[in-house]
């Protein structure tokens, strides 16, 4: 069965059998201490942490294509959308709401001097983002892989959306610069979001903004530990982390919010060049899984099949590694 195919989630156990590759880090290493092997409807993930530099990421995926095949599948949009999918007033209203108070409301401090701004949204779903910007007097785009969304979003609030498919190269060079792109909640979706940083580049202005949201680990208290991990996410860096590799590629930090899990920034007029010794998050990134898992009382005690996280309690006795390196950095 094809992912396009699958209509339940039953049927994408069925189906994602053989469809999971191993991948290494960002970074090239395949050493990982793995702390999560089931995602929240029990499909078989391994989200570790990398030991050289500390990255959070999902060493056993999906590939790319067979990723975007699953976001545009109906049962992507009936796991993730609350059942009723994204078309009901409801599952609107929050998402302009949102887009109005966390998305518009965090960059518009930065934008008031502005003549006809212009916003690019990469992975804006059916432009409900966008329509806030739009009621704002914006020139507003978006760009999605999901045809029924882009198609939807067009009719309903009027918006320039295209899909990932009409995204070719008389597009790219008729549409322009941007003041501000927005990639809510769509790196962690990406196998590498540098990369995709730097592909759309040649969207933004020379003073543009970017604005992006993820589900950092820090915001693993919103989710709750054993809903944060999903199939469809392969990165989970901490916000700290992730700042700290944008500043390494050339972007500079206008602001950031740790609450709600945003970075705005901009591409640095004198970039800083890329350290070749970054700072290994490993420990800083373990503390913070280790707090959230405490939080929620389940620290589990052994090993085997329906387990779903490895014992940090047994891991945290003396003797073991992890131990005396968290014992070394004072936690
Ligand atoms: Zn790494």
């Amino acid at each position: 069965m094809d992912i396009c195919d699958v209509k339940s989630i039953d049927d994408f156990h069925t189906c994602i059998e053989g469809k999971l590759n191993n991948v290494k880090c960002l970074c090239g290493s395949s050493n990982f201490f793995v702390f999560c092997r089931y995602d929240r409807y029990n499909l078989p993930i391994k989200v570790g942490l990398c030991v050289r530099c500390g990255h959070p990421s999902s060493t056993r995926r999906l590939s790319e294509a067979d990723n975007t095949s699953f976001y545009e599948s109906s049962v992507y949009r009936n796991l993730y959308s609350g059942g009723k999918g994204v078309k009901s007033k409801e599952a609107i209203d929050h998402r302009t709401d949102y887009s109005s108070n966390h998305i518009l409301g965090a960059v518009r401090g930065y934008c008031r001097n502005l003549k006809n701004p212009r916003v690019l949204e990469w992975g804006c779903g059916g432009g409900w983002n966008l329509k806030p910007f739009k009621d704002d007097c914006w020139n507003v785009y978006g760009v999605d892989p999901d045809k029924k969304y882009v198609d939807y979003g067009r009719k309903e609030f009027g918006v320039e959306i295209i899909s990932l498919s009409e995204y070719n190269s008389s597009f790219k060079n008729s549409i322009g610069r941007f003041d501000l792109i927005v990639l809510n909640h769509v790196l962690e979706h990406i196998a590498n979001p540098f990369k995709l940083l730097e592909s759309l580049d040649l969207h933004l202005k020379e003073t543009g903004l970017l604005y992006i949201s993820m589900p950092f680990l820090e915001n693993i208290r919103n989710w709750g530990y054993s809903r944060f991990f999903h199939i469809a996410h392969f990165h989970y860096p901490s916000i700290i982390q992730f700042q700290d590799d944008l500043i390494a590629r050339g972007y500079s930090i206008v602001n950031r919010n740790d609450e709600v899990g945003y970075i705005i920034a901009r591409k640095s007029s004198r970039p800083i060049p890329p350290k070749t010794n970054r700072k290994n998050y490993f420990v800083a990134n373990l503390k913070i899984l280790i707090l959230a898992n405490l939080d929620e009382k389940i620290l589990r005690i052994g090993r085997g099949i329906g387990i779903k996280y490895p014992s940090l309690k047994v891991l945290l006795r003396p003797g073991y590694r992890i131990y005396n390196r968290l014992k070394k950095s004072g936690l």
